[in-house]
């Protein structure tokens, strides 16, 4: 059977391709050095591809920064004033992506989105109307041609229409609807270039179809691909689709001319369902069975039992998305080899797929037999007791008592705080200082005495400074932390770190996610020890701060022998433990972060309450349910495009909310005033995102404005995140300017 690989790591075994453009970016290589190591990376990994065997072998695959803006690029879709820009190819196209400002002139980057539900990012296009497509850029030909001259035939990879359109903004009254025309016309072009150029297929990736797709969605997919592919000549084209099923469209799918269908057997639901009601014998099934998004072995077992299922009479064999979102190797990590044995990343998944291929053609039972043992035996020593306190949980567990609105009543009692009480998120700037004396610490440079002294002066400047500039809940600072949730991961149980285990997330930055290798349990104390210490060095109140466990699990690689939902509750309870523990020890106030909790949500909204929500909203309950009616627990989001799940967020039953709204900030403000949000709010009155300083009339007018909307009882003012990649001058500047803000309207009260 043949095996098929979507999209390979571009970034390479080492993070060379970062590392190369960084050094780029900094001017210490030249474009065509650039141009050398970039090659040199497709090439190795091709080779390493078509030694493992793989057949349907992937190009364009690669990307200085990001595909989508490829694509973009190749057909003309640029706004008018990048392509004015008098700079060479490559710098207009960092200039999308990173903004310019130079003597050539200023732009600002592209919008950045989540690419569906990972943690990779994409460059969002540009529509307007002086958008013309057309067919202007080669870099698919070329890298076609490159693999062709390695003696390496593959098969070129682009984002497809749908998607395309999809996942672009349209300014100035233009909608999707206004490019088919030439949408089809460039991509026929590419078709004519790849028949010319001797390729044998072509991947569409179109993962749009895997969310809600209404009638007007189908048709638009129906009109595009029923004429476009009326002019595919000789050319085969592979419809790939990933992150989920494919119910809307998939009786669409099987009529129209593809010559292969790309579906995921591994977050596609109802994939199984739909291929077992009819898959047309002409069509090639690429089968999605190789979970291109964790970092677990492969059951081959389970995987043959569904594959045995399939109707289809041409199967290839395929990973479920792009190996972009999991590491390089398992090879390069440090872990026992019992450990090891259980991991696999993208070159090991690619392993996977040619063993699945020869058990399958009945000539290796051996392994079968191997694999199995991975599954059969006792992975871990499970923790009873907690599985059966989980078990045991009852409804009280999960509510707090009494209710927001007597708890409100007691708590201002109990804190006497002014109007439009002012906090910030938690984490103040981690300078080079910071950094490099954590480093030291790691190395043993330095004795764990003399970087407690050095952190302990940290808190006591920066508590100096908030009580000095008027703020009202004060933070320690988080000085002690790298990453929110590595620092709490190395003091629980249950996770494993990885020494090389990079993923791209937007451009040269990486992610090294950790591991949730076992059960969860809290080890000892976590932040107690410097929360206290920060509130002994003040009478006003100090935040305790935690990280929530629904964010803990989304960055992380989740178990797949236990369900998330279990492995979340396993993290509540250990944040539980902190939060009590907290409590225990003098801290009034604490903060749960769930900064990430609005990222997972399921891609179509039917599964929102039903796949997600209905775990995510408990577990976070769970964290803060048994504290005292004065313990006031304030939560953090990172984003603000919440709107439609507010009733969800205001049932998290925090006291207090901080969020990013410097960007959509009017939008959300009415659906929390339509939907009577009860939880007090603290929009951000500034963007941390730019090292720009607000000025005290600009935080005044956000302040205003949130007033408009929400009772004046409710409001808080903070900025919209932590601080920490932050210079230390502008944010007491901003801060400084934040308070002053607070004061003045505050007489307009
Ligand atoms: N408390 C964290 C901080 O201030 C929150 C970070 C986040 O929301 N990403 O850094
Ligand atoms: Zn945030």
């Amino acid at each position: 059977m043949a095996t098929s690989v979507i999209g390979f790591p571009r970034i390479g075994e080492n993070r060379e391709l970062k590392f190369s453009t960084e050094k780029y970016f900094h001017n210490e290589i030249t474009q065509k050095e650039l141009f050398t190591r970039a090659a040199e990376l497709r090439l190795k990994h091709w080779k390493l591809l078509q030694e493992a065997g793989v057949d349907y072998i992937p190009s364009n695959d690669f990307s200085f920064y990001d595909t989508t803006l490829d694509t973009a690029l190749l057909f003309n879709i640029i706004p008018q004033k990048a392509a004015e820009l008098k700079l060479s190819p490559l710098d207009k196209y960092f200039a999308l992506a990173r903004g310019y400002q130079g003597e050539k002139g200023d732009l600002k980057a592209l919008p950045m989105k989540k690419w569906f539900n990972t943690n990779y990012h994409y460059l969002v296009p540009q529509f307007d109307k002086t958008t013309r497509i057309k067919l202007v850029g080669n870099k698919i030909f070329t890298e076609f041609k490159e693999a062709l001259t390695a003696g390496i035939k593959t098969r070129p990879v682009l984002v497809g229409p749908y998607t395309l359109l999809n996942l672009s903004e349209f300014a100035n009254g233009t909608k999707p609807e206004d490019f088919i025309s030439q949408i089809i016309e460039a991509y026929t072009a590419v078709f004519s270039q790849l028949n010319q150029l001797g390729a044998s297929w072509l991947q569409l990736d179109e993962p749009s179809l895997v969310k809600d797709m209404s009638p007007q969605d189908r048709a638009l997919f129906n009109k595009i691909y029923t004429a476009l592919l009326t002019k595919k000549g000789s050319l085969k084209v592979l419809l790939q689709t990933y992150f989920g099923d494919v119910r809307d469209n998939y009786t669409d799918l099987i009529k129209l001319d593809f010559d292969g269908l790309g579906l995921d057997f591994i977050e596609g639901r109802k994939t199984l369902e739909l291929v077992k009601n009819g898959f047309p014998d002409e069509k090639v099934l690429f089968a999605g069975i190789v979970n291109g998004k964790n970092i677990w072995h492969n059951n081959y077992q389970q995987t043959l039992a569904t594959v045995k299922q399939l109707p289809a009479t041409k199967i290839v064999l395929s990973t479920s998305c792009s190996l972009l979102h999991v590491p390089f190797s398992v090879a390069n990590e440090n872990f026992s080899p019992e450990v090891k044995a259980h991991f696999s990343f993208a070159k090991e998944k690619i392993a996977e797929l040619g063993e699945l291929s020869s058990i399958l053609d009945g000539q290796a039972d051996k392994l079968l037999a191997k694999n199995q043992k991975l599954f059969t035996g006792n992975r871990i020593k499970s923790n009873k007791k907690l599985k059966e306190k989980i078990a045991g949980l009852t409804e009280e567990a999960f509510v707090r008592t009494p209710a927001f609105a007597q708890r409100e009543v007691l708590q201002k009692k109990e804190f006497k705080l002014p109007l439009l009480p002012t906090t910030t998120i938690g984490s103040f700037p981690q300078t080079r200082v910071v950094k490099k004396m954590r480093a030291r610490l790691k190395r043993h440079e330095l004795d764990q005495k003399e970087y407690d002294i050095f952190i302990a002066g940290k808190i006591n400047e920066w508590i100096k400074w908030q009580e000095d500039i008027g703020l009202d809940v004060l933070v320690h600072g988080e000085f002690e932390r790298n990453d929110m949730v590595e620092y709490f991961g190395q003091n629980l149980s249950g996770y494993l770190f990885s020494k090389n285990g990079w993923v791209q997330s937007y451009g040269t930055r990486g992610v090294k996610p950790p591991i949730i290798w076992g059960d969860v349990t809290r080890q000892k104390p976590i932040t107690i020890k410097w929360s206290k210490y920060a509130q002994e060095q003040t009478n006003k109140v100090v935040k305790g701060m935690l990280t929530g466990p629904v964010t803990i699990l989304n960055w992380s690689f989740p178990r797949e022998d236990i369900s998330v939902r279990e492995s979340t509750l396993q993290i509540a309870l250990a944040i539980q433990d902190e939060v009590l523990d907290l409590e225990a020890n003098g801290i009034r106030v604490i903060q749960i972060d769930e900064a990430a909790l609005r990222e997972k949500l399921p891609l179509r909204k039917s599964d929102w309450y039903s796949e997600y929500l209905d775990w995510a909203i408990p577990a976070f309950r769970l964290v803060h349910s048994q504290v005292k009616p004065e313990t006031q627990i304030h939560t953090h989001m990172c984003y603000s495009e919440f709107t439609d799940i507010i009733p969800a967020i205001d049932n998290m039953d925090a006291d207090v909310i901080s969020f990013e709204a410097s960007r959509s900030n009017l939008e959300i403000l009415d659906e929390l005033q339509a939907k009577n949000f009860q939880t007090e709010v603290g929009p951000g009155v500034y963007d941390i995102h730019s090292p720009r300083v607000p000025s005290v009339e600009e935080i005044k007018d956000a302040i205003r404005k949130i007033l408009q909307k929400v009772p004046k009882q409710k409001v808080w003012v903070n900025p919209d995140c932590g601080l920490k990649t932050r210079g230390e001058n502008e944010t007491r500047a901003s801060l400084e300017n934040l308070t002053s803000a607070t004061k003045e309207v505050r007489k307009e009260l």
